[in-house]
Order: structure tokens, then C-alpha cells, then sequence
């Protein structure tokens, strides 16, 4: 692991209020997910945040891109998807206790924030599409399959296959 990319220098943010910084990154976070969609192992939560002094504290906002795999709710298909949350969080020296996220003098640590706007970002119902009805017939193939030559079924090449019709069919000789 190199420094952590969520933790930020915002000693010059300090000296001159009212500036602003963009903080455009992507991140691994691990351990985030609740039962219905977790963040994929490995996967880039990536940000646009701007941070911008307000004294005493700083203000981030933007967005944040989660992605997420779940199960369709509705027919059961393992689903990939993004989620995009926007934020507006306050950073104080004196934090209260789930309003405003802590600030230090010099640095800001922002993955705490960013995790809660993940953990909040992930569907509760996950679909695979909007219009899911549920299990679909094409997923479940009871047909001739697309690959096999419907010709070959009713006249099949093979002589195992032409006993069978045989059994099946009173007249064979009526197939053409
Ligand atoms: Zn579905």
C-alpha cells in the first residue's frame, strides 16, 4: 500500500478561504457492501469532489461512481451495475457526531464520508434491467437450441436418431 489516496492535503485550502480544490481519483475501498449489492473486490470507486473552505471547517461535494454486483431481485440473474450518489458533507475541527465528518489541521481523511455514501448508494432491490418481469423464458431453453439446424431434428443423419423416429412417428415417410 503507498500513502492513502483519500487522505488529503488542505493546508493551502486553510490559509485562503474560499479556495477551492478538485479531487478527481479513483479507489479500491474493501468491505463494502450490504446483503442486497456489494462492491465487487477490486473495483474502482471513482470520485469528482470539490473541496472547498468554509470556516472553520471544509465543505466536499460532488459525486461519487459505485460500482456494484447484486442479484436481480426478480428473476434471480447475477447483476453488474453503477450507482452514482451525489455528496455535500461539512469537515469540522469540532465534528458532531454523524452531521459533519472530522478535519484535521493540515490533512482531511475522506474515506469515511465516501464510505457512507457508498453504503447508501447501493441498491436495496437490485434489477437487472427496469423492466425486469421476472425469470425469463430465454434463460431457461426448452426449444431447439439456435446453433442446432432444425432440419437435422426432423430428419436426423445419424441412424440412433432415425430409430427414435421411428418410435415417435407412425409414418417417417411423410417428413419431406
Ligand atoms: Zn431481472
Amino acid at each position: 500500500m503507498t500513502a492513502k489516496p483519500l487522505v488529503i492535503g488542505i493546508a493551502d485550502l486553510r490559509r485562503s478561504p474560499g479556495t477551492r480544490r478538485k479531487v478527481e481519483r479513483s479507489v479500491e475501498l474493501k468491505g463494502l457492501g450490504i446483503t442486497t449489492a456489494v462492491v465487487p473486490e477490486g473495483a474502482e470507486i471513482s470520485l469528482e469532489l470539490t473541496l472547498e473552505t468554509m470556516l472553520p471547517g471544509l465543505v466536499a461535494s460532488g459525486t461519487i461512481t459505485v460500482p456494484w454486483e447484486g442479484e436481480c431481485r426478480r428473476c434471480l440473474i447475477p447483476v453488474r451495475a453503477e450507482s452514482i450518489v451525489e455528496v455535500r458533507e461539512i469537515f469540522d475541527p469540532r465534528p458532531i457526531d454523524g452531521e459533519t465528518y472530522p478535519l484535521g489541521e493540515d490533512l482531511v481523511n475522506l474515506e469515511p464520508m465516501i464510505r457512507d455514501a457508498v453504503l447508501l448508494a447501493l441498491p436495496l432491490a437490485p434489477l437487472c434491467g427496469p423492466d425486469c418481469l421476472g425469470p425469463a423464458p430465454d434463460l431457461f431453453p426448452t426449444g431447439v437450441a439456435e446453433d442446432e439446424d432444425p432440419a437435422a431434428v426432423v430428419a436426423p443423419a445419424d441412424p440412433r436418431w432415425a430409430a427414435l423416429a421411428d418410435l415417435n412417428f407412425d409414418s417417417p415417410g411423410d417428413e419431406d
